[in-house]
């Protein structure tokens, strides 16, 4: 195609319905809902492959890898009270990052393939918004009615921990590791620093999580906060709660961590032949140019957005990592595809009340709705039903029984408010009160469903059934 090469003016070349910066679960899923809905849709990603964050070096990778290392635990160390021995347990950690490699290609490669059923327009390369209207990749300016930001997140520095992913890593190069560190430090005893932790304390390496606060994951449901912390730390995780680094000494053999207690005092030094620096992740929009064309942006550099994904820009909307909230690859695809339908003239919209967050350790941990120190803060008036998994047939069939589901219910009205659940795969039995919440179901909907026997679930029902003062398993 021959440039018409006119002083003053640009080449403006193809132009669509949408255009979506970044191709994370945010960013792909409204691409292809958009799609769906008739709109002729562009993706830009800088990144090599697609799936942004999530599928190359989050939720995907991390997975797999807490699953292989899972599997090593229990064969080292759960399989002989099963009546199975075996002998000369070995890691092949090669193969497992080769395997943990597998699965994120053939992830990435799927959204590829999303992208050619769609008909979505990949754009390989940077993107910059020079004007509204207009989304620039590379030295090409392409036209699009409406632009969706959804350029998700990074690691949050901190001041003192340099980070060169070899001896002092993010979770990026955590995922990386060639060899099991001897002792790996996490700074920072959040989601992604207890997941990552998990991994190398199974492969054999000692692990201390640093946390600024008196514990862990703050959002969490305190009395399962708890019970996690000691779950994790009978598992071996070392933790210095109420504590800072401030600084990191980098050397030949290890790096030198100066940590001190976080309402200030005497310091003290820690030696680590790793450090994953896990405090917490930030929105990412640099290069965007949201300055320039006068996009708002919060305190946290969030994209400031209303109700409807929209900035104060008309035409420029931002999901995702990118704005506020959590960040869940989930909650960017709900967004995503909310937005989507919002720009098709549809009512998107999503439920952040009905939102699990789980952290994928072994036990797990699911929460949904409101914690009981939310409850108390608003003065609620609420009921609380337990059920430990000790008294779940299931779970003493697998050798499975730390931990309990939560249930917290409308004291009046029986409405379910939230549920926290520490337990085995606690992350897929949180699936059923996302579905009862967004039905807007009682506790005693739940405790009256029938629940297959023997399963997990039926701790679910216990503890639907407790709200009531009624459980019959305990
Ligand atoms: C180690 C780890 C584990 C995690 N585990 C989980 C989990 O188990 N469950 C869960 O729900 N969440 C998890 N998360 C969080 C999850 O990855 C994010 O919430 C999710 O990826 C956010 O999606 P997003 O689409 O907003 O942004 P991202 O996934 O960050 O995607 C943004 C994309 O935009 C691209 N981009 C940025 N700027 C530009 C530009 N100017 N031009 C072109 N492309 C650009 C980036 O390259 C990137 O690919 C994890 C995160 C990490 C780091």
């Amino acid at each position: 195609m021959v440039r018409p090469a006119f002083a003053g003016s640009f080449y403006m070349s193809e132009s669509f319905d949408l255009i979506v910066i970044g191709a994370g679960p945010g960013g792909y899923v409204c691409a292809i809902r958009a799609a769906q809905l008739g709109m002729k849709v562009a993706c830009v990603e800088k990144r090599a492959t697609l799936g942004g964050t999530c599928l190359n070096v989050g939720c995907i990778p991390s997975k797999a890898l807490l699953h292989s290392s899972e599997h090593f635990e229990e064969t080292k160390h759960k399989l002989a009270d099963h009546g199975v021995i075996v002998e000369g347990v070995k890691i092949d950690l090669a193969r497992m990052q080769a395997r943990k490699g597998e699965v994120v290609s053939a992830n990435v490669k799927g959204v590829e393939f999303l992208f050619k059923k769609n008909k979505v327009t990949w754009l390989k390369g940077e993107a910059s918004i020079p004007a509204p209207g207009q989304v620039k990749v590379g030295e090409t300016t392409y036209a699009a009615k409406n632009i969706v930001i959804a350029t998700g997140s990074e690691s949050m520095p901190l001041a003192g921990v340099e980070v060169d992913e070899k001896q002092i890593v993010t979770s990026t190069g955590a995922l990386e590791l060639e060899k099991v560190p001897g002792h790996l430090v996490v700074i920072g005893g959040g989601v992604i620093g207890l997941e990552l932790g998990s991994v190398w304390r199974r492969l054999g390496a000692e692990v201390t999580v640093v946390e600024f606060l008196d514990r862990l994951v703050p959002t969490m449901d305190a009395e399962l906060g708890k019970q996690f912390e000691r779950v994790l730390a009978k598992q071996g995780i070392k933790f210095k709660l109420k504590s800072k680094v401030t600084a990191a000494q980098k050397g030949k053999d290890g790096v030198t961590l100066t940590i001190e207690p976080a309402a200030g005092g005497a310091a003290e030094t820690v030696k680590a032949d790793v450090v994953l620096l896990a405090i917490g992740r930030r929105a990412y929009t640099a290069g965007l140019g949201l300055a320039e064309i006068g996009v708002a942006t919060d305190a946290r550099g969030r994209v400031v957005t209303d109700a409807h994904f929209a900035t104060n820009v008309p035409g420029i909307y931002a999901i995702g990592d990118a704005i506020a909230g959590a960040m869940l690859a989930h909650k960017a695809e709900e967004e995503g595809v909310a937005a989507a339908e919002i720009l098709a003239g549809q009512h998107g919209h999503v439920n952040y009340n009905a939102i699990p967050g789980v952290v994928y350790t072994w036990p797990e941990v699911a929460s949904i709705g409101e914690t009981e120190e939310q409850l108390k803060a608003r003065g609620a008036a609420y009921s609380v039903g337990k059920f430990p998994f000790t008294a779940n047939g299931r779970a003493r069939a697998m050798g499975d029984v730390d931990g309990f589901v939560k249930i917290l219910a409308d004291k009046t009205t029986d409405r379910i408010l939230g549920a926290h659940i520490l337990g085995a795969d606690a992350g897929t039995l949180i699936a059923e009160i996302a579905v009862a919440m967004e039905f807007g179901a009682s506790a005693e909907d739940v405790a009256r469903t029938s629940h297959a026997h023997p399963s997990l679930n039926e701790a679910v029902k216990e503890a639907a059934l407790a709200v009531g003062g009624r459980a019959l398993h305990i």
